[in-house]
């Protein structure tokens, strides 16, 4: 992978993304000393145009940017770099410089729905009926939708597949809950397993 610096005056657009989220953290610029050194360290350093100087993103607040993974585009005239964010990215304090909140993704919502149910006790909730049943019974249901996206892998009906899919990954998150476990444990060891 090589970088056009020459097209580009000497600076690169980079832009940040979160690995495990995809979430745009930040873009910065980086010259070939910067890139250098980011690829060398794993931690981010950009050439700062206001300082006029490499910044190794973090070197105040502790905030560094591990490197996961460095990509070049079609063009080889913008960097996009996925790494592992420590606390927060922006200096006013927002978790990302376009967002203030972190986002995780649509399954972290709906595991943040299925605990509400459960420790609000909803009355007449699905998720909480079944969780009252205790841990047993939700395993098993867990199965049950295991073994029914097993039947449906055989057949060729698109939506019944996704569907029962979809029902896995429901009861999954209940099933979890109901450990005492969470979404972002799991995932993390996935993410361990990627490195
Ligand atoms: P840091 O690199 O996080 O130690 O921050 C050092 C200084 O860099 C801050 O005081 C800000 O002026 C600037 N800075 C930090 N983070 C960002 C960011 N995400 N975008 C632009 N400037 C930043
Ligand atoms: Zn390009
Ligand atoms: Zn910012
Ligand atoms: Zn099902």
């Amino acid at each position: 992978m090589k970088i056009d610096f020459k097209k580009t005056n000497g600076l690169v657009p980079v832009i940040i993304q979160d690995v495990r989220t995809l979430q745009v953290l930040m873009l910065g610029y980086m010259n070939e000393e910067a890139f250098n050194k980011t690829k060398d360290e794993g931690i981010v350093t950009f050439f700062s145009r206001s300082k006029n100087r490499l910044w190794t993103k973090g070197e105040e607040s502790g905030n560094f940017l591990k490197v996961k993974n460095i990509q070049i585009d079609c063009d080889q005239d913008t960097v996009l770099i996925k790494v592992i964010p420590k606390n927060t990215v922006c200096h006013t304090g927002s978790f990302s410089c376009f967002g203030e909140k972190e986002s995780k993704g649509f399954l972290y919502e709906l595991e943040s729905k299925i605990a509400q149910r459960i420790d609000d006790r909803v009355d007449g909730s699905y998720t909480y009926s079944l969780f009252q049943k205790g841990i047993n019974k939700v395993a098993q249901k867990v199965g049950e939708e295991a073994v029914e996206l097993v039947i449906e892998a055989k057949d060729d009906d698109a939506d019944l597949f996704k569907n029962e899919a979809a029902d896995l990954l429901y009861h999954f998150l209940i099933l979890l809950k109901a450990k005492n476990f969470t979404l972002n444990e799991i995932e993390e060891i996935l993410l361990d397993r990627n490195q």
